[in-house]
């Protein structure tokens, strides 16, 4: 995918942005400014929603942003050429040059991305307790917590170890050869097995709320 916007260069990686990104964060500011943080902080100036929102959405762009620079930089980090990271309508997307010369390097590129996210969710889960206790604004400590929220999601959803996600990457790193090359037979199946632990809602009771539970019992606040 090319990009329809240069953003700049972070660490060295050229960023840009395609034209569908605008979607998701205009959908995302819709969810956060009329159900997310009027149900989660009650009684806040219906602006001081929208801002909030528009702040949170363009915030986790850039938490995405963050996932797809860890999967680079450490690729660069083991010489592979990266041509740049495109944010587009369903995430980042990483474009190098060249392959992982082996499954151990692949691991370790695979491994920075849900990194750096379990990172972002916990220092922004500890930051919005901080906030609570520090009696800051309900709707800030709240758009915190959703951060906090999402970015855990996010680690947890790429661990996942189906392909094309990181984690199925992690786990063939981690496989003895003969089990990875059987597993890697798995590829062209990933997606639809994603879909169907999505609509059994299966994905729900096991990935999102366990974590909506570990996220409201850290941050004391029952926000969500
Ligand atoms: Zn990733």
């Amino acid at each position: 995918m090319d990009d329809d916007v240069r953003l700049g260069r972070i660490a060295g990686v050229a960023v840009g942005a395609s034209w569908s990104l605008l979607v998701i964060l205009a959908l995302i500011t819709w969810i956060l400014g009329t159900e997310v943080l009027p149900v989660a902080a009650p009684d806040a100036h219906p602006a001081a929603y929208w801002a909030a929102a528009a702040v949170t959405a363009i915030a986790f762009l850039a938490c995405l942003l963050a996932h797809e620079l860890a999967h680079s930089v450490v690729a660069r980090g083991r010489g592979i050429e990266v041509e740049g990271i495109t944010l587009w309508m369903f995430g980042g997307m990483s474009r190098l040059k060249g392959e992982a010369p082996d499954a151990r390097t692949e691991e370790r590129m695979a491994l920075a991305g849900p990194l750096a996210s379990l990172a972002l969710g916990a220092a922004m889960t500890v930051l919005a307790v901080l906030l609570a206790g520090a009696h800051a604004p309900d709707v800030l400590a709240a758009a915190i917590a959703w951060l906090g929220l999402m970015n855990g999601m996010l680690a947890v959803f790429n661990l996942i170890p189906l392909p094309p996600l990181d984690g199925s990457k992690i786990l063939i790193g981690l496989l003895p050869p003969a089990q990875a090359v059987s597993y890697a037979r798995l590829q062209p199946y990933g997606v639809l097995i994603l879909l169907l632990l999505a609509f059994t809602n299966l994905l729900s009771i096991f990935l999102i709320t366990p974590i909506r539970w570990l996220v409201a019992q850290a941050t004391g606040t029952g926000f969500f």
